[in-house]
């Protein structure tokens, strides 16, 4: 098949024509950075994004791009905003460029198996949204979260009555937050409240000055969650494992990766390549797909390196900006401004979603040599 598009762009799509054609990969230049016409994880404001999904329809209709909303355990932000993109192309004409496709956001329990990683995110890109296992499931995840907010909303008020005082976002955050201890501390302002959580927690503020104010925030804050599950109890829900949430994933047609590897895994960035290349190994081992190679937190010269390293252990990579912001922020994956014109990778191979169907159908293709545009576009 005749690859069209590579030369100088952009970490750009995984598209194709109706004929299975690659089409051109427009790269777009919004502010200062580079941004690509296809965002593989983006998040709505159904769980803790900012935009609508209304607004991302908008934004994926008229910039034309294709976009895999990822929300935390809900499909609701996805469909929404394949609902209103519909709307958009029957109302103003069809933008054929413009794509929403439903993807989901887990955090999994690896248990002891992918040492060091006790716990990850996980997506399911492609997904069916009328698959009735997955919507059972993730009704279940939603019951027990629930009894999380109820429970927290009780803490909430006992801490109250001791003198606590919560600041306005605390309602939001806590149907945000998976963990409703993070959430209830974060609506605390610490400088306020010390002297109730000295005399009712048993933990001081000030302890450990001398560490960053950051490090000591962490520390705090791990403390805080600690002393609260002491008092008032664990809460119910738990995390899926990573095997169950690959099979419902897999149940409901889609594809897994493994979202901001370098997030989640620090080390991975600092090891060997022999090293790295058997931790994807085992991360391919256990049905996943594809790791997001190019995401904003990781530094160019490591997304190069992972998503070679990916493609050896016979994963895709793919490239997501993650956004939880504004309109600005999507489609893009580069830390920083981009470097002079260097080739990324010559077989970068990414998730093809063919166009024009109602749900994407998607395998691992070889792209067409990507690289970096020259500083000089900009
Ligand atoms: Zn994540
Ligand atoms: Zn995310």
């Amino acid at each position: 098949m005749p690859l069209r598009g590579g030369g100088k762009r952009a970490f750009s799509a995984v598209q194709t024509t109706d004929s299975g054609l690659y089409d051109s990969f427009a790269q777009k230049k919004m502010g200062r950075g580079l941004t690509s016409c296809y965002d593989g994880h983006v998040h709505t404001r159904a769980s803790d994004g900012w935009l609508s999904p209304d607004r991302l329809a908008f934004h994926a209709y008229s910039h034309e791009m294709r976009i895999v909303v990822c929300d935390h355990y809900t499909l609701q932000g996805a469909i929404e905003a394949r609902a209103e993109l519909s709307k958009l192309n029957e109302t103003f004409g069809m933008r054929t460029g413009a794509e929403i496709i439903c993807g989901i956001e887990f955090s999994v329990d690896t248990g002891r198996e992918i040492r060091p990683l006790r716990k990850m995110h996980l997506l399911g890109v492609g997904i069916d949204p009328g698959s009735r296992p997955l919507a059972r499931w993730l009704g279940s995840f939603k019951r027990s979260r629930e009894g999380d907010i109820d429970h927290a909303l009780k803490v909430k008020s006992e801490m109250e009555d001791m003198g606590f005082i919560f600041d306005a976002s605390t309602g939001k955050r806590l149907f945000v937050f998976r963990n409703v201890y993070r959430a209830l501390i974060r609506s605390i302002d610490w400088d306020i409240n010390c002297r109730q959580i000295k005399r009712h927690l048993g933990i001081s503020v000030y302890e450990r000055r001398g560490r960053s104010r950051s490090k000591r925030k962490r520390r705090l804050t791990t403390m805080l969650v600690t002393a609260l599950r002491k008092r008032f109890g664990d809460f119910k829900s738990s995390k899926p494992c990573l095997a169950e949430a690959v099979e419902m994933i897999r149940r409901a047609r889609g594809a897994t990766v493994m979202p901001h590897p370098l997030t989640t895994h620090r080390g991975l960035a600092r090891v060997c390549d022999r090293d790295a290349l058997r931790f994807l190994q085992r991360i391919a081992s256990y049905g996943i797909d594809a790791v997001e190679a190019f995401h904003p937190a990781h530094a160019i010269e490591r997304a190069d390196r992972l998503s070679k390293l990916a493609l050896r252990a016979d994963l895709a990579a793919t490239a997501g900006s993650d956004a939880h912001t504004g309109p600005q922020m999507i489609g893009r994956f580069m830390r920083g401004a981009p470097p002079a014109a260097k080739p990324i990778q010559g077989k970068l191979q990414g998730l093809l979603f063919r166009q024009g169907q109602n749900l994407p159908s998607h395998g691992l293709i070889p792209l067409p040599t990507l690289c970096t545009a020259p500083k000089s576009h900009f």
